[in-house]
């Protein structure tokens, strides 16, 4: 059997965080802390374990999405990498659709910037339980109260401190735990830090206690049999307590609060434990949706062994040994390497070669892969991010996450004319990487346009082209770039047609003769030109 511990002892997790909250540093953390990671180094000085790739480090940036699997207290937990910068809110989606929870880094100073609104909408889009994790705490101007208020008033959300902070700013020591009402000290700064139990520090007991209670309260809110209990002055087990935060979390009815500082290694281990405690395994989701490509029937698959094989591909992505990984989820069933499979959204048949699972420091090849599970394939040949892979006699095509339409449009030449097809091949490959990057060439200027979520996002593209494919290109606006048909009067010279192109970002509009009229041409204030119009005059035109 390839389970290292039950479904139940599983969590499918991702780290959210606007970019500098300390998502890096707080998962080196955790895999330092669950005894993976070999070596911690400061996360842009090149030791980050999951920035993967070399310009990431270099920006500062996570824009991949792999995942990390690492054990804590007996539990198996898979971390999905998601990235912080608003360019890749794409990426995001796509790790949470397949994640089960997460855990929101936010700024003890900071708290919460725009970007956490992004990525806190879309995570309640796909409904994952949270847990907020209140890093910085040593940080001058740190303020965990501050920042509760405002996942309250900014993100509309729920908070519920399961923790108090002992001290912050450069007096930061530690926590108070309030379902234990105990603290937690620790006695230095370095990593592996000792921590031990300690009574609630006097000048906060008051304030646990305020806090307990708002504890107690909320958590019997979601539960009545508990409420009645309350309201006979029984006191709850920490178990008891425990399982109602369980279930609350699950049921997202509120944010349990924790918080620590990642860099000075204070706390990562109590929210390890919030993780394992609090969000949910694979079979405490609702089974995934999905349509029989046959029949047309709608179908669900729940997170069972025994149930015919579903997965959902979510990332793909080029490792500098592999050659091309597919990472994708099981939702149900078992399959084992050497395997084939239907690629039912292709309808194409794919061979499942070696299975891997991802650690910090090192890939391991597994036999068999089981529901709720995550893991690598290498060599699979028609399936995209989003792509079903099922059991051939019992078809499914699972509900993918949702893919925006890209924004923004450029065109690209190689800097060296003979490279043209080298640079071809290069926006193939990364166009099959990422379903929101797309590429064409214009059928009349022959350009080859590039369009994507954002100037970073393109950037990015340009940069990797040039690492990865040796292909340095050239970026400017796109000559054509409008693609709408319409027929318009103007000025009675006739009927004009707006042609080709992508939307016009770069306030540049083709609008091509109506075919009645001889030849064809472009309308600048209302005359012919043959030329590019400026965007503003469009409306002069319409
Ligand atoms: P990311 O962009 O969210 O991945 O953030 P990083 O983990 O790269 O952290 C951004 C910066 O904040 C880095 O310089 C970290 O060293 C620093 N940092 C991260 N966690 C903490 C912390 O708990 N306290 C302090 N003082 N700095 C931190």
């Amino acid at each position: 059997m390839a389970r290292k511990a039950p479904l139940n002892m599983q969590r499918n997790i991702g780290i959210m965080a606007h970019i500098d909250a300390g998502k890096t540093t707080t998962t080196e953390r955790i895999l330092f802390y669950t005894g993976v990671n070999y070596k911690i180094g400061e996360v842009h000085d090149g030791a980050a374990t999951m920035d993967w790739m070399e310009q990431e480090r270099e920006r500062g940036i996570t824009i991949t999405s792999a995942t990390t699997q690492c054990m804590w207290k007996d539990h198996v937990v898979n971390i999905i990498d998601t990235p912080g910068h608003v360019d890749f809110t794409i990426e995001v989606e796509r790790s949470l659709k397949v994640l089960d929870g997460a855990v929101a880094v936010f700024c003890a100073v900071g708290g919460v910037e725009p970007q956490s609104e992004t990525v806190w909408r879309q995570a309640d889009k796909y409904k994952v339980p949270r847990i907020a994790f209140v890093n910085k705490m040593d940080r001058t101007g740190a303020d965990f109260y501050n920042v509760v208020s405002q996942i309250e008033s900014r993100l509309k959300a729920k908070p519920l401190p399961i923790q108090l902070p002992i001290g912050s700013e450069d007096k930061f020591q530690g926590i108070v735990d309030l379902v234990k009402m105990k603290a937690f000290i620790w006695t230095g700064e370095e990593l592996g830090a000792a921590f031990h139990e300690a009574e609630i520090p006097e000048d906060l007991v008051d304030k646990a206690e305020e806090y307990r209670t708002k504890l107690i309260e909320t958590v019997c809110e979601s539960d009545e049999e508990m409420m009645n209990r309350y309201f006979e002055g029984e006191e709850f087990t920490e178990e008891e307590v425990k399982a109602a935060l369980r279930k609350g979390v699950i049921a997202i009815d509120f944010i349990p609060v924790v918080c620590g500082s990642s860099f000075k290694n204070k706390g990562v281990q109590p929210m390890l434990d919030s993780v394992v405690a609090y969000l949910p395994s694979p079979t405490d989701i609702p089974p995934i949706k999905g349509v029989n490509p046959d029949t047309g029937a709608e179908e669900e698959r729940a997170a069972d062994d025994k149930a015919p094989f579903s997965a959902l591909a979510f990332k793909i992505m080029t490792d500098p040994y592999m050659g091309q990984l597919t990472y994708f989820r099981v939702y149900s069933g078992v399959l084992e390497a050497g395997n084939y499979v239907i690629n039912s959204t292709k309808g194409k048949k794919e061979r499942i070669g070696r299975l891997l699972k991802m650690h910090a420091d090192k890939r391991e090849e597994i036999k068999e892969i089981c529901a709720g599970d995550i893991c690598a394939t290498v060599g699979l040949k028609y399936t995209i991010t989003g792509d079903t892979l099922c059991d051939e006699s019992k078809p499914v095509i699972l509900e993918a996450m949702e893919f925006p339409e890209p924004v923004l449009s450029v065109a690209v030449e190689p800097k060296t004319k003979g490279d043209q097809d080298k640079l071809s091949v290069a926006l193939q490959k990364l166009a099959q990487e990422d379903p929101s990057f797309r590429v064409r060439v214009d059928e009349e200027t022959g350009q080859t346009i590039i369009a994507g979520m954002g100037e970073l996002h393109l950037e990015i593209i340009v940069d990797r082209m040039m690492r990865e494919f040796k292909v340095e290109a050239n970026v400017g606006n796109p000559q054509v770039a409008y693609r709408e048909a319409i027929t318009k009067s103007v000025s009675g010279e006739g009927k004009y047609i707006k042609q080709s192109g992508g939307r016009g970002q770069y306030g540049h509009v083709c609008i091509e003769l109506h075919p009645q009229e001889p030849g064809t041409g472009f309308v600048f204030e209302n005359k012919i030109v043959g030329g590019t119009v400026p965007r503003e005059y469009i409306p002069a035109i319409e």
